[in-house]
């Protein structure tokens, strides 16, 4: 898409993932058409593409918490290929695709005097047309998933590639060990052993407590049944001190309790962190954790015009609360436009 230079958008939208692009379709819906959805990643949801596991259902209710979609877009339980391809549907059907600009990591936004916002980029080879737009409104819904949590001991480099924090890189007859205690590493867990091209993989759970205590029901039950019969090796009530090569190339992990074991692949599920540098170089006041603080009726934060949606304003966030998030955002920008 060509922007003209100097072009003033009445949203620019920042990450489409589920709470940017249901932005940019209840935007369509409200008569706002003149936005920019802007993500860093090639393509919308991101996130899903990368960090959930092939064939993985999409529930509605996750996590147990029951969610009513209160905005327009909504979505069928089904598969991450199908939801992707939902979503690639009501993009088009609402012909808002064409106003999403990817490849560009926004820094931070800027309110200048004149009450416009600036988008500052991260890159060099930021196009001139883009790099001139200026919003009458912002939206963050930049997630929480952008930088996955690492332990504290280092990686060595002869074994980095082994050293991984999705399953993209797994491969058929690989030892793994997945390593955290919540609902992703439970899904990678059990994903695995359940997955037909990779029956021949060896599995293994690492968490530093003994027990699951921070999973949801359904992947308690699954990783629980699977530790019992063993299809999925416990390695759980011990940390890791560090990792090596081991004289093979392979990964070989010290545990804290003297204990040594040797891996293909170890997989980091250790939970996301807040996009805070964003927000906090946009100047949006957090409280603790670092979550930001907003008005939750209309998502607007302490700058007036800059809201903030989706996983960025919570720990426990989902694909319909960032749906309903996003209708409230751009209700209260069109009852301000108008
Ligand atoms: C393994 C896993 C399984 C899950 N399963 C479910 C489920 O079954 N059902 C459900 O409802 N929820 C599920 N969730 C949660 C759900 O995916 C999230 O709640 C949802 O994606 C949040 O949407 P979002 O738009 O807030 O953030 P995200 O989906 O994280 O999207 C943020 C977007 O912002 C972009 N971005 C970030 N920083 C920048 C920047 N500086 N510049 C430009 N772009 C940027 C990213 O590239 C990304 O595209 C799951 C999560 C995980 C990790």
């Amino acid at each position: 898409m060509i922007h003209e230079n100097g072009k003033v958008v009445d949203i620019a939208i920042i990450g489409a993932g589920p709470g940017g692009m249901a932005c940019a379709i209840e935007a369509k819906l409200a008569g706002i058409e003149n936005i920019v959805v802007i993500d860093k990643a090639p393509h919308h949801n991101d996130m899903i593409h990368k960090f959930y596991k092939k064939g993985k259902r999409v529930d509605k209710d996750w996590m147990g918490i029951k969610f009513e979609f209160t905005g327009n877009v909504t979505f069928e339980e089904c598969s991450k290929e199908e939801y992707i391809q939902q979503m690639d549907d009501k993009l088009r059907a609402a012909g808002v695709l064409d106003t999403f600009e990817y490849n560009h990591e926004i820094m931070r936004v800027e309110k200048g005097e004149d009450g416009l916002f600036s988008i500052v980029y991260g890159q060099e080879n930021v196009s001139e047309s883009i790099e001139t737009i200026k919003a009458k409104n912002i939206i963050l819904s930049v997630g929480r998933m952008g930088k996955p949590n690492k332990p504290k001991y280092p990686f060595p480099k002869e074994i980095k590639d082994r050293l991984n924090f999705n399953l993209s890189k797994v491969q058929d007859g690989e030892r793994v060990m997945i390593v955290g205690g919540g609902d992703t590493a439970g899904e990678y867990a059990y994903g695995l052993v359940e997955l037909e091209d990779m029956q021949d993989c060896v599995v293994t759970l690492n968490y530093r407590q003994a027990e699951i205590k921070r999973m949801n029901p359904t992947n308690t039950q699954m990783c629980t049944k699977y530790l019992d019969n063993g299809k999925i090796l416990n390695k759980m009530g011990v940390d890791i001190e560090s990792v090596e090569p081991s004289p093979a190339g392979k990964i070989k992990v010290n545990f804290t309790d003297g204990s040594t074991a040797e891996y293909d692949r170890a997989v980091y599920a250790l939970g996301g962190t807040t996009p805070k540098d964003l927000l906090v170089n946009s100047g949006v006041k957090t409280g603790e954790w670092d979550v930001p603080v907003f008005n939750p009726e209309t998502m607007e934060t302490n700058i007036e015009g800059l809201y903030t949606i989706g996983d960025v304003v919570t720990d426990q966030g989902s694909i319909a609360l960032a749906f309903n998030h996003a209708s409230f955002a751009v209700s209260n920008i069109a009852s301000k436009l108008k």
